[in-house]
């Protein structure tokens, strides 16, 4: 089967099932996905019901019209509505005018002060708490004018403990205390001004001396100036709103919300032939007495905008005031996605994952070992056509000597030498490459038995130099090579020769121009080591990694057309293996390679019976 087809095929029978595997992981997804967002919208649309359900009970109890509001909210209803200000100017009974004139005229006219404090005196003596009033009022006048401050300002404390008279049109207690700071400012006594001052705070915004909304706010910028603190707007709003609901002759009962000063109030009412009872509350009261039990996510609208609550970006369920009969839009964010639905997703997730990385890694291994099995069979294709051409090379020689034998072509004795010669190597060279072939195949089945012995390495290594000088002098090669250690090593020395050779008929198959390879032999304390020198192509960096792979042939030598089957290095790879050495390469391109092998001293050959060489 082509390549193209091994892969198109792959494909089919990986690529369908993942692709249905993904389709319905999909569509799993999206129902889950479908499933989520209809329990949302019944959960959402269940929150809306019930926070709708709890403030209507909320505003329906008829508490709110009988216990003291929490700050915030405002309970107005007769006879003491705790109103900061009114809208009309409330009745302010005083005594007739002349009560006062015979002092008056002192004071004034004759400009008598103390005939006239005396007169003011008698009259504050008065049974009746209107005349008291009155009388203390300019009594406290005429001290100050006479430069008795501060008995001035005690005759106005007296004056502010008639609870329910007036003087000059305002309650006494508020004219009192307001004549007071005036006194303490005129007189530079700042700290007992702010705490006075403080005091009339108090006493305007506990709404028991009721005033018309002027005096009121004269009295209120005056207060707040004089003791730092700002105007009760909040007071303020709640009482403006209530006197709205009051003005507008309302219905029996209602609730609604007012804009007043941009601030949506809550009012809600109840009324009796006698009396009107309004409550109203701050957005402040209506977020943390109700919208706190009417549950999470949930907010209130006003047609204005206005909202109560902390609202959400996420979709909400509404019920509007034309059917919650509430005076504000109920609205409900999506509550917290259910635990159950997302741990459900995440698992079908992360199975859905486990699938994917399950195909991505069977497809990964059978693509990996399709191109290997590929790859091998290219590499035996390439083996086959290279070993038979290794094997037609001698077998043409050895054909062509025997017949030139065989006839009694051969002119001398000494030519006749020659070809015998000629006949040995290339048999030898077959031998070799039969020996190599038979050999690696055992080395890869593990069948191949080493034979162990004490090798003397300079004897063995002088006899393979020269046979190999033997070898390669007829086509114009030297071998150089230095007395090697005199010392043994425990080998198969047929094993180690082998390799060496490999490696000597490497150097000199790949040294393209040079005549001159090289074999050196050293040692250290537990290693003797051979190193086999060229001159030649030299290794690319790219071909070093994969050089002892058997039948691999690097670029440079198929470019060069240098013929090889490509299992020598590989066969040099398994022998020092077995003899538990190491390979060290060395090469720089166009410039030769080096090759050193290190075998141990004592080397752990496996499997093989010791004998002495
Ligand atoms: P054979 O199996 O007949 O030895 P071969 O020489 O091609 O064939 P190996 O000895 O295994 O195979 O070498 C593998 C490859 O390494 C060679 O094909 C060659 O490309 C590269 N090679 C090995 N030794 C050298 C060297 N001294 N200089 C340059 N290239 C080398
Ligand atoms: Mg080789």
């Amino acid at each position: 089967m082509s390549r193209r087809r091994l892969i198109s095929a792959f494909a089919i029978v990986l690529g369908l099932p993942a692709l249905t595997v993904a389709w319905l992981a999909w569509s799993l997804l999206r129902q889950d996905q479908a499933l989520e967002k209809q329990r949302l919208f019944e959960s959402r649309e269940l929150a809306a019901s019930q926070a709708v359900q709890t403030l209507s009970t909320l505003l329906a109890n008829p508490r709110l019209f009988t216990d003291p509001p929490a700050p915030g909210a405002l309970l107005a209803h007769p006879p003491t509505p705790p109103l900061l200000f009114l809208n009309e100017t409330p009745p302010a009974p005083e005594p007739p005018r002349d009560t006062f004139h015979p002092a008056e005229s002192l004071e004034f006219q004759q400009n008598a002060l103390p005939q006239a404090i005396a007169l003011y005196r008698t009259l504050a003596a008065s049974p009746d708490a209107r005349v008291r009033a009155g009388a203390l009022f300019r009594l406290a006048r005429c001290l100050h004018k006479a430069g008795r401050t501060d008995a001035a300002l005690d005759t106005y404390l007296a004056l502010a403990r008639l609870q329910s008279a007036f003087v000059a049109g305002w309650p006494a207690p508020i004219a009192a205390l307001w004549s007071r700071c005036l006194l303490l400012e005129s007189s530079g006594r700042s700290q007992p001004l702010r705490s006075e001052a403080r005091e009339l705070s108090q006493l305007l915004a506990s709404g028991r001396h009721p005033l018309a909304r002027p005096a009121y706010s004269a009295f209120a910028d005056d207060a707040a100036r004089w003791s730092g603190s700002p105007r009760p707007d909040q007071l303020e709003l709640l009482t403006e709103a209530a006197l709205a609901i009051q003005a507008s002759d309302p219905p029996p009962s209602g609730r609604t919300i007012l804009l007043i000063r941009n601030t949506p109030i809550t009012a809600v009412w109840s009324r009796t032939p006698s009396r009107l009872s309004v409550f109203v509350a701050s957005p402040d009261y209506v977020l943390r007495h109700w919208l706190s039990r009417a549950g999470p996510g949930i907010w209130l609208r006003h047609d204005s905008g206005a909202t109560i609550g902390p609202p959400s970006s996420a979709q909400a369920s509404i019920r509007y005031p034309a059917e919650s009969r509430l005076p504000w839009a109920v609205l409900a964010a999506t509550p917290p996605s259910p635990q159950d639905l997302s741990s459900r997703r995440r698992l079908l997730l992360l199975l859905l994952a486990a699938v994917a990385i399950l195909t991505l890694a069977g497809a990964y291994a059978v693509l990996r070992s399709f191109r290997r099995e590929l790859a091998l069979a290219r590499l035996q294709e390439d083996f086959l056509a290279a070993v038979s051409h290794e094997f037609c090379t001698p077998l043409t020689s050895i054909r062509q000597i025997s017949e030139s034998l065989e006839d009694n072509r051969v002119p001398s004795e000494e030519k006749r030498a020659a070809l015998h010669r000629s006949l040995s190597r290339a048999t030898h060279r077959l031998q070799r490459l039969v020996e190599d072939l038979l050999d690696f195949r055992r080395m890869q089945s593990g069948a191949l038995v080493y034979h162990r012995s004490l090798v003397s390495v300079r004897p063995f290594t002088a006899s393979l130099a020269a046979d190999f000088q033997r070898e390669v002098e007829d086509h114009g090669f030297t071998l150089q090579s230095s007395p090697a250690p005199d010392l043994q090593l425990l080998a198969d020395p047929e094993a180690l020769a082998r390799a060496l050779w490999n490696l000597l008929d490497n150097a000199v198959k790949y040294s393209a121009a040079a005549r001159t390879v090289e074999l050196h032999c050293s040692s250290n304390e537990t290693s003797i080591q051979w190193s086999v020198r060229d001159h030649g192509i030299g290794i690319s960096p790219s071909d070093r990694p994969h050089l002892f792979q058997r039948f691999y042939r690097a670029e440079a030598a198929r470019r060069s057309g240098i013929r090889g089957a490509g299992i020598g290095l590989a066969i040099v790879h398994e022998i020092v293996k077995a003899h538990g050495g190491g390979i060290d390469l060395y090469s720089i391109e166009g410039q030769g390679t080096t090759i050193t092998i290190s075998i141990p001293i004592a080397s752990p050959i496996e499997g093989a019976p010791c004998t002495a060489s």
